[in-house]
């Protein structure tokens, strides 16, 4: 038994009726004063005020929380962190004015990272991914999506789901994977995307399924990348398959990602910096949810996703880091969530959902995980902070105190 004591505020985020937060929903979070967490095994089993507290055995493990912040563990449900090699160099030529399509047309970009890839063994793509997950837990998150996406063939995917599953095993972070062989056309088969979307369907995908190595299929749906009609193909097949999907969507370009992802009942659409007002329409009469990535929109220098709009509209939002080496660099999700509140005007308490219970939704976990609630994983981060609107306020820096999953500390600032 653990017992959290005595938190200046304990943050719930329970969902009243759906297992996510649509519209103005969003900013309820039910934060409770001077509380305490009871964690028995891996779940949770008691929340309330401290003065209530039942009487507690004497092989009771204590937390003095005094002065802190109790928040359900970050999901980070959209990241591409299975990659070699750096790409600071196109960092660089972005500066000094290349756009992300021109550098991509002469060789770097995804493909650049692709190369890399290939030439690495499992055990070398483990070693560099490793760390990265060991930052995000140090930030507060113990549960990530990992996309593949880097191989574009067929051996290639396989070895970068298999490095997700070697980690997954590994722990104590909670890894969800997902097959994004549709992340680009590689460059052999530049001449004949038929082949390769042939590939992707009739191959790839039987192989990622019949291995069991990714619960999502993923598609870069954009101009000049996967068309609305291959995407669609690619997603049919993916789906009677088994796999649950997600969509890059409307990114650079208002191709109809998004009623594409709400037609499939896709389980998120991500990026949607240029959705249009059909986009937004169809994603809440289905209730996908819209998965925001402001980090990427922040490195890139593009205008952001339209937040405000989509919240008002009934749109379930979640926030991700995106962290991937060329266009999302970091790990640090509590940042993109300050970027959350200054450049797409969140509130906190919106920000805060959008990171655990509708992150967790994007996830098709929000039964399990991403709120606090009795019965529910033991899945919490405990922040040297007297407010959660500190978190996004005093941004930029770490003020994770302990890492708590499946009920265990895992991580200690
Ligand atoms: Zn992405």
């Amino acid at each position: 038994m653990l017992v959290i004591r005595n938190a200046a505020q304990v943050v719930c985020v329970a969902a009243d009726r759906s297992p996510r937060k649509c519209g103005a929903d969003l900013r309820n979070i039910q934060v409770h004063a001077q509380a305490s967490v009871i964690l028995r095994g891996e779940r949770i089993d008691w929340i309330g005020p401290t003065a209530a507290l039942p009487p507690l055995p004497a092989y009771a493990q204590i937390l003095d929380a005094t002065g802190k912040t109790v928040l359900p563990g970050f999901v980070d449900s959209h990241t591409h962190l299975v990659f070699a090699g750096a790409r600071a160099d196109e960092f660089e030529q972005r500066l000094n004015g290349a756009t992300y399509q021109e550098i991509a047309a002469r060789g770097g970009g995804i493909n650049a990272s692709v190369q890399r890839v290939r030439q690495a063994a499992v055990e070398e793509l483990t070693a560099l991914a490793r760390p990265r997950l060991q930052r995000l837990l140090a930030f507060g998150v113990t549960t990530v999506e990992v996309k593949s996406g880097y191989g574009l063939s067929l051996a290639d995917e396989i070895k970068s789901l298999q490095v997700i599953a070697a980690l997954n095993r590994e722990g104590p972070w909670e890894l969800v994977p997902t097959f994004l062989g549709a992340h680009a056309v590689p460059p052999e088969y530049r001449d004949d995307r038929a082949g390769y979307l042939r590939l992707l369907v009739e191959e790839m995908l039987p192989a990622v399924a019949e291995g069991q190595l990714a619960e999502f299929c993923d598609v870069f749906c954009e101009t000049g990348v996967f068309s609305l009609d291959e995407s669609r193909t690619l997603l049919a097949a993916a789906a009677k398959l088994g796999f649950k999907l997600k969509l890059h969507a409307d990114e650079l370009t208002p191709l109809g990602g998004a009623e594409l992802a709400a037609q499939l009942q896709a389980t998120s659409a991500d990026h949607l910096l240029c959705i249009t007002e059909r986009g937004i329409d169809a994603l809440a009469a289905i209730g996908t949810v819209a998965t925001l990535l402001p980090g990427t929109a922040f490195f890139l220098g593009m205008h952001y996703a339209p937040a405000r709009k989509l919240i008002e509209r009934g749109v379930a939002v979640a926030l991700a880091s995106d962290c991937n080496p060329g266009t999302c660099p970091t790990e640090n999700l509590p940042l993109v969530g300050a970027m959350a509140c200054t450049q797409m005007k969140m509130l906190p308490a919106e920000v805060v959902s959008a990171l655990t219970i509708n992150a967790a939704a994007a996830l098709g976990r929000a039964e399990r995980i991403g709120s606090l609630e009795p019965g529910k994983q033991a899945d919490l981060t405990i922040f040297d902070v007297p407010d959660f609107r500190h978190l996004f306020y005093h941004f930029g820096v770490n003020h994770v105190w302990r890492v708590i999953k499946r009920g265990r500390v895992v991580h200690a600032a």
